[in-house]
């Protein structure tokens, strides 16, 4: 996977990956996200969120708090071959 591809292609169509949300939707796919915080208090970083949780607000700039997906990672439990039941 090549950083500049995906930056060219991602100007042309609003791709999945490069969808924002905001703290209170909810996570339709488990994965990486990157956490871009308001003004730089904190530099982006990222965290692993799971599906059907919501996004959260952050202490510092609460709901300016943006969340975008880097790559899906489905939880283990949810894949047929591992679930519990
Ligand atoms: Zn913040």
């Amino acid at each position: 996977m090549s950083g500049r591809d995906k930056e060219r292609s991602h100007r042309r169509k609003p791709a999945q990956h490069s969808t924002v949300f905001l703290p209170g939707q909810p996570v339709l796919e488990s994965g990486i996200y990157e956490v871009i915080h308001d003004k730089g208090h904190r530099q982006a970083h990222e965290a692993v969120m799971y599906r059907d949780d919501l996004f959260p607000v952050c202490d510092q700039c609460d709901l300016k708090v943006r969340f975008k997906l880097i790559r899906s990672a489905p939880y283990i439990f949810d894949d047929e071959d591992f679930a519990k039941e």
